[in-house]
């Protein structure tokens, strides 16, 4: 087995699972649509969303883009969730974030119907994933264990180390380690001694937002490290939180930037929409 996890492969089959599950939904009359909402023209959100489009149409999905001037109103913005709410051919609703600094973010993901919300941002679907029983678990962490289950890495007893404790992707990844047993420790801009921590690590992951910040010396021989980052170094070139050179001779297993976390998310999406078009017609 390559110690190196590709998201690549990894996401293609998801996708084709997704794809398959499509043809037999179609068959029975379900035809699964998502709704992707952007407000302004931040270009980093206009690529994800024409990414997730892409996406869509790959796996067969119906794909609704509602592009919102940067002016939009709150009221104007939660009245379109409204309408996407009651919409039977919309099975899953994605804001796109960052939003304008004027509108909401908060009262905006509460607004989403939670059988829709597919990013699984919403507080009830949150609190669903803290007692183990949901419908839809966030993007990445969700695609960071697909990756960690692809390259057949067993979770249940291990020290697992996560850097960062956004609400996105470093607590609930914390937390999907512990459903599988996982004895988890959260790092953060606060923690003390954490190149010891991490040392103690037999899976690693790192959500921190800042190019190149685990190095070999804070990687215990053998381990798993999962890289979400997604950054620039100092020559412009896409990078991880991850130093690859320096921790690739020593880990077991190692996802790159690009092409290891960042596809997981959009295939993790596609999983959650055909999930959500399965619940709202009564076939999961
Ligand atoms: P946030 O900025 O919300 O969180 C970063 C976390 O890292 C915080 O908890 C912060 O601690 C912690 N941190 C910052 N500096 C340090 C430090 N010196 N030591 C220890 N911990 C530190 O980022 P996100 O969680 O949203 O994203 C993390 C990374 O993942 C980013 O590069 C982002 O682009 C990428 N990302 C990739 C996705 C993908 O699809 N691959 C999807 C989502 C994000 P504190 O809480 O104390 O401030």
């Amino acid at each position: 087995m390559s110690k190196i996890i590709s998201g690549k492969e990894v996401s293609a089959q998801v996708r084709e699972q997704v794809r398959k599950e499509c043809e037999e939904l179609k068959a029975k009359g379900v035809d699964p649509g998502l709704a992707v909402i952007i407000v302004g023209d931040d270009p980093a959100s206009r690529v994800y969303v024409n990414n997730k489009k892409k996406a869509c149409a790959d796996v067969g999905f119906v794909s609704e883009e509602y592009a919102l001037p940067a002016e939009t109103t709150q009221e104007e913005l939660l009245a379109l969730i409204d309408t996407l709410n009651s919409k039977p051919s919309v099975n899953g609703i994605l804001c796109q974030l960052p939003l304008p600094e004027h509108l909401d973010e908060k009262a905006v993901i509460n607004a989403i119907s939670p059988l829709k919300d597919v990013d699984a941002f919403h507080p009830s679907n949150v609190g669903r994933i803290m007692i183990g029983d949901y419908h839809f678990l966030p993007c990445t962490p969700a695609g960071v264990m697909e990756l960690i289950h692809s390259a057949g890495i067993e979770v249940s007893g291990k020290s697992c180390v996560v850097i960062g404790r956004s609400n996105i992707v470093g607590k609930p990844m914390a937390m999907l380690l512990l459903h599988e047993n996982g004895t988890v420790t959260i790092c953060h801009s606060r923690t003390k001694n954490l190149t010891e921590i991490c040392r103690e690590a037999d899976i690693l992951v790192a959500a921190v937002g800042r190019p190149k910040f685990v190095t070999g010396d804070m990687v215990k021989e053998g381990a798993a490290v999962l890289d979400v980052g997604i950054n620039r170094d100092e020559n412009g070139k896409l990078c991880g939180d991850v130093d690859f050179e320096s921790v690739e001779p020593k880990a077991g297993f190692i996802t790159p930037v690009p092409g290891g976390v960042g596809p997981m998310t959009i295939a993790m999406l596609m999983k959650n929409t055909l999930k959500a078009a399965k619940l709202q017609n009564g076939m999961d």
